[in-house]
């Protein structure tokens, strides 16, 4: 009786059963140009651009530790709220880890020039809502710049910017008191997004301490801040990492990229914002209060 039904179903059916629509992929290179015009469709022409970099992490972990965990934490979120994800993109600030191994660090015009026409490009392309979602400390002032530039004249599109998300509190108890660079959270991350890159026997065979070594007081800011303190481009201690640290850290990410998203398909002011503003810059003398 089974064997019939199924048979008679698959009779009526057709091919649908045999060649079930595949579910529209989050990840922009995976797709076909007609799904990806069903892709923008679906994601109202919100698309998300994970940014990371390559740069040393500690003595421990892969030169591409940023750009794996922010994929891993936006492609996490795109699948609980769809939207499209821009392929590997670490082209960012990274000068202050030029004299360790692997570092790409490219010039400062072309980190702004790149970004432009990547999120140019992604417009002229449907995404007409671009968030950036940070991954590397080293953007945090690079992106804030770049989302003023484009009050510099038009555009049909609105770039958003998703920095660090606070992790919510509660949680695993922290041991270390230093931690801003591939120290306990950042490991307790990898441990969650690729553990097979953690090299945990390494992760104490450099100093990750704060040597202090500039004098000056706190509102005084110069670029070899960073060098000053963690020579080793290292801060905290990897070794203090665990399992259930990365994924309280992690989820805390992941919620925080889905609220971003649903709050940036929900926002129809900024671009009728943007368009009025730029239409009033052509001429202010006109602009009355
Ligand atoms: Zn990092």
């Amino acid at each position: 009786m089974r064997k019939l039904l199924l048979s008679s179903v698959l009779i009526f059916v057709g091919p649908a059963l045999l060649w079930p629509q595949a579910k529209l992929s989050t990840h922009w290179e995976e797709l076909t140009a007609a799904d990806f015009r069903s892709a923008i469709q679906k994601s109202q022409g919100t698309c998300l651009l994970p940014f990371g970099i390559l740069e040393k992490h500690g003595p421990h972990l892969p030169l591409g530790t940023d750009l794996l965990d922010v994929r891993y934490a936006t492609l996490q979120a795109a699948d609980q709220e769809y939207a499209v994800v821009f392929p590997d993109y670490y082209f960012g600030q990274i000068f202050e880890a030029k004299h360790e191994p692997g570092t790409i660090a490219y010039s400062t015009h072309v980190q702004r020039e790149l970004l432009q026409e990547t999120t140019d490009e992604m417009a002229r392309n449907g995404c007409k809502k671009v968030l950036i979602v940070n991954g590397h400390g080293g953007n945090e002032y690079l992106l804030p710049f770049f989302a003023q530039t484009q009050m510099e004249g038009p555009h049909d599109y609105v770039v958003y910017v998703l920095g660090s998300v606070e992790t919510p509190p509660g949680g695993p108890a922290k041991k270390t008191k230093i931690d801003m660079h591939a120290g306990e959270s950042e490991t307790s991350k990898m441990l969650i997004s690729r553990p097979d890159l953690v090299h945990m026997d390494r992760a104490a065979t450099e100093s990750g301490a704060d040597l202090a070594r500039q004098k000056l007081t706190e509102s005084v800011y110069t670029g070899i801040w960073w060098y000053a303190r963690f020579p080793n481009h290292y801060s905290g201690e990897g070794a203090a990492a665990t399992n259930e640290l990365g994924q309280f850290e992690m989820n805390g990410w992941i919620d925080g990229i889905v609220k971003a998203i649903r709050a940036v398909k929900a926002d129809d002011q900024s671009l009728k914002l943007q368009n009025e503003f730029h239409e009033k810059s052509k001429h202010p003398l006109d602009t009355r209060p």
